[in-house]
């Protein structure tokens, strides 16, 4: 890490408070100023992936093109700073506890007693090297977690020794945390943040910035009172007021409050000029549009847990601001599906749309939304289970394959048009044995896909272990649906289609990874345009 600089993003108070969204914003902004910048989130429990984990826990799991499972905050990381993450970008503590171990178990410590300090911190410093691109200017490291949690000490402690090593010129310390606000007496409270840099403190960390989420404007008293206790220039502690339009102007406010500007100060590079010309564009389109609306429904499982489909819900937003359309997505229940009256939900949406997911519990009624779709002429696009749901949905009601099922849910269906891939077969773990990261995909002549895409080979990022049973590839197609996305060995059904119907596209692949806020993605942005035109 030669002339790198590093900014690390640490928070406090609570956890929740937007540290991914700060720190994206940061490697924006430092971009947008003309820096190259890389990032990486450091998350202190002990899993060794967030892959195993279960939606309500850690919310979405992200997929790199490299195939690694990783923490959403890498999704805001790719779709802020528009950088392409990788699996060095994310560990966890699981992770370094467990490349410890393996070293311990090869012999590698030469008879030592293997320690927190220094073998799990030194794996942490490593780790973050590898994190890094040689030569960037800036790179930026969260540390996942609160200050005071005892999982995140030995990272805090690594991060400490390293900014030792490096020169305290060329390393900054963010600290992000709360000023909550009593309704009762009407005050913003800024003692949380003093404790928790204090906390920082303790261990040795003196924060240089102070970035305070807060509901209300501080007024100048706050300021100076955090900047006396935390030991910091007034100039240093940094509102972060809460957006109400879109989570896209985080960086815009934070360039308000000079955040940028004081990091680049801090550590002694040019700050140069900012150009969001493009960025601020969207924004206006995001939060005022002006063609009109569109009513979309997504139906999962985990909708009371909105992060479980954060990737999908950006990525309808980033088309709908595309389109310069006001977007409302309506999260149904899936198994509110079933029951009659259910569909009622359905009855306003201008499109459908059934993300990924995994497990029995929601399929019949995310199979009914299907239907409801296909039959009303509602544009639907399916994704990952969704494509495996449309494809059981023609089986069952068109090709008359009656109990047609996914052996996922049932290995003695009469029908299993859905089945596990063959390179699945003899697989038992289940942390990051699935068929991941970015595989390429072939587009037929004459499908939407194409029409989305524009070009015949594309590459999306999956994360699957079922595909569509080739031996039912001919009845389906008699039953309406096309093959219009396949594997360049022409194994693997990755695209499915109708023809017969206005706009009905289902895909193995998770599209909502590669969309972005200045380039939304192009399946999505047809299935937006699909539903406006009907809603007209
Ligand atoms: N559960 C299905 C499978 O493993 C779908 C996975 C998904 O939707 N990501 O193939």
């Amino acid at each position: 890490m030669s002339d790198t600089r590093l900014v690390f993003v640490t928070g406090g108070v609570v956890s929740s408070l937007g540290k991914g969204i700060t720190a994206a914003s940061i490697a924006l902004l430092l971009k947008q100023r003309g820096y190259s910048v890389s990032i990486q989130k450091l998350d202190p429990y002990l899993n060794v992936d967030p892959g195993t984990m279960s939606p309500y826990q850690h919310g979405e799991v992200y997929v790199t093109d490299d195939g690694a499972e990783t923490d959403l905050d890498l999704g805001h990381y790719e779709r802020f700073a528009g950088i392409t993450c990788n699996r060095s970008s994310n560990f966890t503590a699981g992770r370094i506890y467990s490349n410890v171990i393996a070293a311990e178990r090869r012999g590698d410590y030469l008879g030592k007693t293997v320690q927190v300090i220094p073998h799990i911190t030194d794996e942490i410093k490593r780790a973050i090297a590898e994190g890094h691109r040689e030569g960037v200017h800036i790179a930026i490291v969260e540390v996942g977690g609160t200050a005071g949690d005892i999982e995140s000490l030995p990272f805090l402690e690594a991060i400490r020794q390293l900014a030792t090593e490096v020169g305290r010129a060329r390393a900054v310390f963010v600290h992000l945390t709360l000023i909550p606000y009593l309704r009762a007496s009407g005050e913003l409270k800024t003692k949380p943040s003093q404790q928790s840099a204090g906390v920082l403190r303790e261990i040795g960390i003196i924060p240089d910035i102070l970035v305070c989420r807060t509901e209300k404007p501080l007024e100048e008293e706050h300021f100076e009172k955090l900047a006396l206790f935390c030991s910091l220039p007034r100039k240093a502690v940094v509102e972060e007021r809460d957006v109400t339009g879109s989570i896209y102007e985080v960086p815009v406010e934070l360039a308000h409050q000079r955040l940028d500007e004081l990091l680049l100060e801090r550590l002694g590079l040019p700050v140069g000029r900012l150009d969001m010309t493009a960025w601020n564009a969207m924004i206006e389109r995001a939060v005022h549009p002006k063609r009109g609306k569109v009513q979309i429904a997504v139906v999962g499982k985990y909708m009371a847990m909105r992060d479980a489909y954060k990737s999908v819900f950006e990525a309808l937003r980033h088309a709908a601001a595309g389109e310069d359309l006001e977007l409302s997505i309506a999260g149904v229940e899936a198994e509110d599906l079933t029951s009659p009256g259910g569909r009622e939900a359905l009855a306003k949406a201008d499109g459908v749309l059934v993300p990924g997911g995994f497990g029995y519990r929601g399929i019949e009624g995310k199979i009914e939304a299907v239907r409801f779709a296909r039959e009303n002429s509602v544009p639907f696009l399916g994704i990952c289970l969704g494509m495996h749901c449309a494809v059981i949905e023609t089986a069952r009601n068109i090709a008359g394959l009656e109990n047609a099922q996914s052996t996922e849910f049932d290995q003695k269906t009469p029908h299993p048009v859905i089945s596990l891939l063959q390179e699945q077969e003899e697989v038992m773990d289940k942390g990051g044995t699935m068929r991941l990261g970015s595989w390429p995909c072939v587009l037929s002549e004459g499908s939407r896909a194409l029409a989305c895409y524009g070009v015949e080979e594309i590459a999306e990022r999956h994360r699957h272990r079922y595909e569509l049973n080739n031996g039912y590839r001919e009845i389906l197609r008699e039953a309406g649906l096309a093959i219009t996305g396949i594997s360049p060995d022409g194994n693997l059904v990755e695209m499915v289609e109708r023809p017969d119907h206005p706009w009905f596209v289902a895909c193995q692949f998770h599209p909502e990874f590669k969309s972005r806020p200045l380039s939304p993605h192009p399946l999505f942005r047809g299935f937006i345009r699909a539903a406006f035109e009907r809603s007209l």
